[in-house]
């Protein structure tokens, strides 16, 4: 049998309960990405990409479905009130869900032009959200409902809590999961050549870059999480690479398939939900997810 857990440092070990096991909550899937765990419904959401669908994972209930059509959602997170912010490649737009189940359009233009297609969002502890806007759900047919590049790049783009649209970040290829470090720090991974993951300084609506922050060697970094002591947790090839703040690699969870996103989630909030491709898989820790939302 192998291995899940592969320790790069012996510590690493630590960050698990004893016997830890990989499941696969649910599968059949064929693009899974975007998981969120909401506390107030106790479950996780994550997109169907391609199958144009979102799912919601209840402990005790399973697997239900949550939008048909999704617009071919991506990438969600929680607002600083609990909210959930979806990533829309069919709308090309970032939206909210308010408590009545409907949308509310955060940002789908950016001087006049429509946005490519946002991929993958996150809160800041100021409150605001910042996205990335690659160009897949307008070039892969199966990701959204394609459409033109109208902007003249793929930017990082951050919606002030006032709802004011800024530009902070135009310096990469293909920009996808980021996630804040600290309040003055982001990691911002690029599909594109480089493959690799990198640091901003982030100064209110400013972002100034640092440096490369660290590059997995199987497969790419889609989306990320950093945890409560500021470890980095990777989405990568096969599977989950675990990183300290610096970058160093302290292990991986080795998963059967590509994973393209996790979060944490669970009453206790150290329970890894991980989209591997047409799979659900859960991981448990002993660490906490780092979380900026209030509830
Ligand atoms: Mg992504």
């Amino acid at each position: 049998m192998t291995q899940v857990l592969q320790a790069a440092r012996s510590e690493f070990l630590d960050l698990f309960p004893p016997g830890a096991e990989l499941t696969r909550l649910a599968g059949n899937f064929t693009w899974t990405e975007g998981p969120v765990w909401i506390p107030a419904r106790g479950c996780v959401v994550f997109s169907d990409v391609r199958q144009n669908r979102t799912w919601r994972w209840t402990p005790g209930r399973g697997l239900e479905e949550e939008m048909n059509p999704s617009h071919h959602q991506n990438g969600h997170c929680l607002d600083a009130q609990g909210r959930l912010v979806a990533c829309s490649h069919g709308e090309r737009a970032v939206l909210r869900q308010e408590e009545d189940g409907h949308w509310t359009t955060l940002a789908s233009e950016w001087r006049g032009q429509h946005l490519n297609s946002p991929n993958d969002v996150a809160l800041h502890p100021d409150g605001s959200l910042w996205f990335t806007d690659p160009t897949y759900g307008i070039d892969k047919p199966e990701e959204g409902y394609g459409g033109e590049m109208e902007q003249p790049g793929r930017y990082v783009y951050r919606i002030a809590p006032d709802g004011t649209l800024s530009c902070p970040i135009v310096d990469r290829h293909k920009p996808n999961g980021l996630a804040f470090a600290s309040a003055t720090e982001l990691l911002l991974a690029d599909t594109g050549d480089d493959a690799a993951t990198h640091l901003y300084r982030i100064d209110g609506d400013r972002a100034a870059y640092m440096r490369q922050a660290f590059r997995v060697d199987q497969g790419k970094t889609d989306g990320l999480r950093v945890d409560a002591a500021g470890r980095i947790w990777s989405s990568a090839g096969d599977g989950v690479h675990v990183l300290t703040a610096d970058g160093e690699e302290l292990g991986r969870i080795l998963v059967p398939e590509t994973v393209a996103n996790l979060c944490f989630g669970g009453k206790d909030g150290t329970e890894l939900f991980i989209t591997a491709t047409t799979g659900l898989y859960h991981f448990p820790t002993r660490v906490q997810g780092q979380s900026w939302s209030f509830s």
